[in-house]
Order: C-alpha cells, then sequence, then structure tokens
C-alpha cells in the first residue's frame, strides 16, 4: 500500500497534483492538477463520458457554475446543505464537529448520522481537544455551517447567487427545455461533468475533500411505475455490499453477491440504483480501481441527504480508511417538484394512455351577470374556487346554498348561480412528476483512487522503483520514446520519426532524450506510461533487422520488434485486441537490458 505521505510527494514532485497559489501562502482546499494530473484527470473523465454518457445513450450538457438563489431555495440547499462546525474558543480554528468524533470513537464511523445534538453531548464526553491547539472543545456551540459559495450577480448586492454544490441542479433546471429533445419520453438521461464548490469547513487529505472538485452526473428521469432498468446486462455482475442492517449489526459483514442476487433478496431496494451499482463496478474494474479494495455501502437513515429516498456509496481504501468516491441516489419526485412548485414552468411529462378514457369530471359555469353585481370585484377569485370545490367536494352543490373561501374572505353563494354538472369528458393522458436516480461521481476522489491502488514498488536490477500501475487508457502518457543516447543524429531521427508516427495514429508520446536510459526508464515508471520504446544502433535504416526495445511498465520486461510493426501492435494493445503477454510471447524478452548495454 502507498504510503500517503510517498503519494502526495510523488504527485507534488511528477506533475500530477499540487496546492494552489503556493506564491501567495497557498489556499486550502484548492488544488492544481499540473500536466500529468491533468491528463489522467482527462482521461478519466472521458472513460466515464464514453460508458454513462455514449454505451447508455444519454444526453450530455454543460450548464453554467452560478446560479441564482431562487434555485437553491427550491433545491433546499440553502436550508439543509450543512455540516457540523465547531470553533475553538482559543485558536479561532474551525472543524468538521462529526468528523473529530469519527477520529477520536472507535465504533463510530459516521458521525453526521447522529445528529448534530449527540455529536455536541459526544465531544462533551470524550473532552475532545482542538487539533491546532489542544484546548479543550467540550461545551462549545455545534453548529450548522451552509456549504454554499455566495457571490452576488451584477452590480450591487441584488441579485445573490451562488456557486452550484452540485452539477445535478444545472440539469434540473433545465427539465422543462431538455424533456423537449428527449421528445418527452421517459425513461431519459441527462450527463454533465462539471465543476461543484463546496466551502467545506476543514479540507483535507489533499484531493480528497476540497473546495473545488470535479464532479460528474448522471440524472436518469424515469416513471416509477413503468419504467424498468436492463437489469438482465448486470445481473451476473459480482459486488460487495454493505447494507445499512450489517453496518448496524454487531458482527456485521459484507455480502459478496451478484446485482441480481441483490435485487431479488432485497437489499438493494430499488432495481434501478441496482442497475446503476453494476454498471459503475464494472467502470470502475475497467479504469484501475483494485476491486479488493472497493465496496459499495448503504447509506444510515440518519446520514441520508435532504433529497435522497435510498443511497448507496462507492467507496474505495484508500490509507486504512474507506471513501467515498460516488454516490447513488434514488431522489424520487423530490428535485423536479420543488422546482415546478417554486419555478413559472412545468416540471411533468404529460403521459399518454394506451387508450383515451372518459372520465366524469365535475364543473361549474357560475353565471357571471348574477355573481358580477352581487359580488363586484370578488366574482372571478369566487369563480375559481367554486371550481375547486367541485372537485374537491362534488356533494356541496346538493345543498341550496355553497360556502366558498376567496381573498381570504367566506362567501356564500345561491348553489343554481353555479350551475353544477358532472361531465363526461375524454381524457388521452396525464401529466406526472419523473423519479429521478442518480449516479454521482467525484472525478478527484477516483483520480486519487487510481494513484494510491495503481501505487506499487519492486526491485528491477537491485534497485528499488516505484512505479503507477494505471490502466493504458488512463495513463497521463501512452508510450514514452527515447534515442538510446542523445548525441547520435541517427537515433535522434529515428526516435523523433516513431514519435511523430505513434501521435499521427492518436497515440500519446513523450520524447524524451535527456539524462541516462534507466533514469528515463524510472520517470515513465513513475508517472505511469504503460510503454517506453528505446531507440538504439538496431534501429537504424540499413541494418538487418532494424528493431527497437519495447519495455512494459509492470513487468520491465523488455522485447525487441521491427520498428515497422509498431504502431500497428501498439495498437492492438491499446484496443484490447491483444496483451504484451502474447506479444512477448512471440518474441521473446531480449537478452540484454539496454539500459545496462
Ligand atoms: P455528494 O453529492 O456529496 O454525494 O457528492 C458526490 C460525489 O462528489 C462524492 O461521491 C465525491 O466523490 C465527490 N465530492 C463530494 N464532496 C467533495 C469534496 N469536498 N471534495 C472532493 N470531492 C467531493
Amino acid at each position: 500500500m502507498a504510503d500517503q505521505q510517498d503519494l502526495m510527494e510523488l504527485a507534488k514532485r511528477r506533475g500530477f497534483f499540487f496546492g494552489s497559489n503556493g506564491a501567495y501562502g497557498g489556499t486550502a482546499g484548492f488544488y492544481t492538477f499540473g500536466p500529468e494530473g491533468a491528463s489522467l484527470k482527462h482521461n478519466v473523465e472521458a472513460a466515464w463520458r464514453d460508458q454513462f454518457t455514449l454505451r447508455l445513450g444519454n444526453d450530455e450538457i454543460e450548464a453554467p457554475t452560478i446560479m441564482p438563489e431562487a434555485v437553491f431555495e427550491a433545491s433546499g440547499h440553502l436550508d439543509g446543505f450543512d455540516d457540523m462546525l465547531v470553533e475553538c474558543a482559543e485558536c479561532g480554528a474551525s472543524h468538521r464537529a462529526d468528523h473529530l468524533i469519527e477520529d477520536a470513537v472507535d465504533d463510530i464511523e459516521d458521525a453526521e448520522a447522529v445528529g448534530i445534538e449527540r455529536v455536541g453531548e459526544l465531544i462533551e464526553k470524550h473532552d475532545l481537544a482542538c487539533p491546532a491547539c489542544g484546548a479543550s472543545l467540550a461545551g462549545e456551540p455545534v453548529e450548522d455551517f451552509n456549504l454554499m459559495f455566495e457571490t452576488s450577480i451584477g452590480p450591487g448586492s441584488g441579485q445573490p447567487g451562488y456557486m452550484r454544490p452540485e452539477t445535478a441542479q444545472g440539469i434540473f433546471v433545465e427539465f422543462p427545455r431538455l424533456k423537449e429533445y428527449a421528445r418527452g419520453q421517459l425513461p431519459f438521461g441527462v450527463t454533465q461533468i462539471g465543476t461543484a464548490y463546496r466551502n467545506e469547513i476543514s479540507p483535507r487529505r489533499g484531493i480528497i475533500r476540497v473546495r473545488e472538485f470535479t464532479q460528474a452526473e448522471l440524472e436518469q428521469f424515469i416513471d416509477p411505475e413503468e419504467d424498468e432498468p436492463p437489469l438482465a446486462e448486470v445481473d451476473d455482475v459480482e459486488v460487495t455490499l454493505y447494507p445499512a442492517t450489517e453496518q448496524n449489526a454487531e458482527d456485521g459483514a459484507y455480502i459478496e453477491t451478484t446485482i441480481g442476487e441483490a435485487v431479488e433478496e432485497g437489499i438493494i431496494g430499488s432495481p434501478w440504483v441496482a442497475y446503476f451499482l453494476g454498471i459503475a463496478q464494472g467502470w470502475y474494474e475497467r479504469v484501475g480501481v483494485d476491486m479488493d479494495r472497493f465496496r459499495f455501502r448503504q447509506h444510515l437513515s440518519g446520514e441520508r441527504a435532504h433529497y435522497a429516498a435510498d443511497c448507496w456509496d462507492a467507496e474505495s481504501e484508500i490509507g486504512g480508511n474507506w471513501i467515498e468516491i460516488a454516490g447513488f441516489a434514488y431522489r424520487g419526485d423530490y428535485d423536479l417538484t420543488k422546482h415546478g412548485e417554486h419555478s413559472e414552468d412545468r416540471f411533468t411529462v404529460f403521459k399518454r394512455y394506451d387508450e383515451p378514457i372518459t372520465v366524469e369530471k365535475a364543473v361549474v359555469d357560475p353565471d357571471m351577470s348574477a355573481l358580477g353585481p352581487e359580488f363586484g370585484g370578488a366574482a372571478a377569485g369566487i369563480a375559481e374556487a367554486l371550481q375547486e370545490l367541485a372537485e374537491r367536494n362534488p356533494d356541496a352543490f346538493d345543498e341550496e346554498e355553497v360556502t366558498v373561501e376567496a381573498n381570504g374572505e367566506e362567501y356564500t353563494v345561491d348553489t343554481e348561480i353555479a350551475n353544477f354538472a358532472i361531465e363526461e369528458q375524454t381524457e388521452s393522458g396525464e401529466h406526472i412528476t419523473p423519479h429521478v436516480v442518480e449516479p454521482s461521481f467525484g472525478v478527484g476522489r477516483t483520480v486519487y483512487t487510481l494513484l494510491e491502488h495503481g501505487y506499487s514498488e519492486d526491485e528491477v536490477d537491485g534497485e528499488t522503483r516505484s512505479y503507477l500501475s494505471l490502466a493504458p487508457e488512463i495513463a497521463p502518457t501512452n508510450v514514452a520514446v527515447f534515442p538510446l543516447v542523445s548525441n547520435d543524429d541517427a537515433l535522434v531521427e529515428v526516435a523523433t520519426d516513431v514519435s511523430r508516427t505513434l501521435r499521427q495514429a492518436g497515440i500519446s508520446v513523450f520524447y524524451d532524450d535527456s539524462g541516462s536510459i534507466g533514469r528515463r526508464y524510472r520517470r515513465q515508471d513513475e508517472v505511469g506510461t504503460p510503454f517506453c520504446v528505446t531507440v538504439d544502433q538496431d534501429g537504424l535504416e540499413g541494418d538487418s533487422e532494424n528493431t527497437v526495445t519495447l519495455r512494459e511498465r509492470d513487468s520491465a520486461a523488455q522485447i525487441r520488434i521491427p520498428v515497422a510493426d509498431l504502431e500497428a501492435e501498439l495498437e492492438a494493445i491499446f484496443s484490447g485486441e491483444q496483451t504484451f503477454g502474447a506479444l512477448r510471447g512471440r518474441h521473446g524478452d531480449v537478452e540484454t537490458d539496454v539500459t545496462t548495454a
């Protein structure tokens, strides 16, 4: 397992990521991805897009990151998107109260679930100290702290805005338009990869808890009564589950099962959530997460977000801790209903019946020539209230008079004036509010997991080396190309040529002619480049074999292959058509290592 310190050091030294704004003293919770990290992150996003947008047949959008206050009033984030804050009276440092408990109390893994009052009591009971200065925090108030960054839109303070705390809202607020693009047909899914902002109380562990991060989210809109996921596709996918019941049990254990069985046995309640867990399992495996250090954990009831009916997290094990890398929430109709209530637009879809149906409907047709003179300006309101009453309680119109409320006042109306009737009407469908199932991935946390799970050390030629065993699809660079020595023009020319040819074929190439070959290999091993090509004398035109050395990162094995075959062989490896092992079998390892040649 990678030492966290070593990994952070490697991340900085090799240009994966580092704390931002160092020249100005640094800003906690903000990280810059360097050249290797930006490329790695981009590849993770591309693989996610390939699976969750392309292969699942969804649409992708890109919405603004700043949204007006009304959006977050509707979504509930202004009221409920809080973490527990405790401040040290002595030194003024701010801490996540629930994290202090998790760090100090052995049997509490998720203190958020126990509630804010109990967290305050536990701080007192265990007499927890401020991690910054050591002063006691017992008795300090624990408060809700809203995590959204506030800003103002335009000059002045008239229009408050917020940096979105999740990309999801950008999809929800555009639902009235997005459903048109989907021809009003459920189910359909919309994805978005973009930045989210959370003013975390205490950012920590490198890029794992930061204040600005990238999410990759899918909002799947479904008709809860009709739409079933294609579960057969993931029936046999094997997963490690840690359901709430097991977390609450004394001797709780993981359940090793398949998606199909988990649904059948009711371990995962929603088939849609189960479907996405199955898809995600395959995706994490594809990008190179160590599946022995991976699990799906169900949220405990106190832990669920304000919108979620059921929620599972994908968690990876990092430095001995489990961290959430994605959340899978059944959000029900919460979001669309809220935006429907708070906005002017319609957040429903029209669901057409197979056959039109005839329904009996209570209607009124008030005689305005009587209502007007009697009630003046209130007449229109009264007419509306009569229709509402007819729908709600048609029996009321059996009496001679009915009483309705309009504009806060009660009015009694002669039933005859209302012209009440039961009419038969034909309806071709109804407006329904879709339910939402949301897989939400943290891109930075995935990147970190890949670095940590891919980090390995071994002995090569009597020396300890560290390397990143990244999947070829994800590695920042596909191939490094070296001339054996930099002062031989002929070698440099062939190596430059090879680089150009591979680049033309869409393979990303890093050309390096500085330092010893051993050093160059080590540098590429550390950034996870799957293959290195070294051009020596045998690669020159005119030589009988005209071959180069191809070295694979994890095994450090080297084979010689003809320059002319290089592009095709590498393409076959990257597309999954062949393995390096097979190629090695065909060519045999080189006897003399060019490093020591
Ligand atoms: P949530 O909406 O809290 O379920 O977050 C969805 C995903 O975003 C999580 O599974 C994380 O991978 C990621 N995420 C949430 N908060 C942070 C953060 N402060 N820093 C980095 N990633 C985060």
